[in-house]
């Protein structure tokens, strides 16, 4: 595995900045990935690798950037809880693992580096600095990811009859015995109304 600051680099010129948020994705990876014996998650073990993460926030894109997984491969699935928390499996083994940042790290920091002025500099000096043990909460978890959810799952493709729209597999609801895609089915969860 590449060091911290060899990932750190990729993941600020990936992410476009440099921010805790950078920092503490990077670390989250390679705690997940120590954990389950997983050292080429780009190359070699690219195929074992599944993560789900749980907020869309800065870190989600260095979690991305080291582990390879990405939304566009159908290997990084995002749970939209607002949690600093993602869950790496290992497709071969079953085994994940779900690591959880821990809320105190901010004041860790600011106990640790009260000399630096600005709030996230003393974050990113202390979520370099902090163990795996003061930053996270680590549980061994299960997951049984559906083989639909899997890359290169090839399933049924159908036409909502009230939009005309071309949908896969599995994203639609019967009703009345007719199938409707998830837009037409719960109009109130349509994001988007016409102009
Ligand atoms: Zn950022
Ligand atoms: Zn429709």
């Amino acid at each position: 595995m590449e060091s911290l600051d060899e990932l750190l680099t990729k993941a600020e010129a990936a992410h476009g900045h440099m921010c805790a948020g950078q920092i503490l994705g990077v670390r989250m990876s390679l705690l997940g990935l120590n954990r389950l014996g997983i050292s080429d998650p780009r190359g070699a073990d690219r195929k074992r690798l599944v993560v789900y993460v749980e907020i869309d926030r800065c870190a989600t894109d260095a979690i991305g950037m080291v582990t390879g997984c990405r939304l566009g491969k159908r290997t990084l699935k995002f749970r939209d809880w607002g949690k600093m928390a993602a869950t790496f499996v290992d497709l071969e083994s079953g085994r994940g693992v779900r690591v959880v940042a821990l809320e105190n790290s901010r004041e860790l920091a600011q106990q640790l580096y009260p000399h630096i002025e600005s709030k996230s500099a003393q974050q990113m000096a202390a979520y370099r600095a902090l163990t795996h043990d003061q930053l996270f909460r680590e549980q061994d978890v299960r997951v049984s990811v559906d083989p639909s959810e899997l890359p290169g799952f090839k399933g049924e493709r159908f036409l909502c009859p009230v939009c005309g729209e071309g949908v896969n597999f599995g994203r639609w609801i019967e009703a009345d015995g007719q199938r409707l895609c998830l837009s037409c089915a719960q109009p109130e969860t349509q994001y988007w109304t016409p102009e």
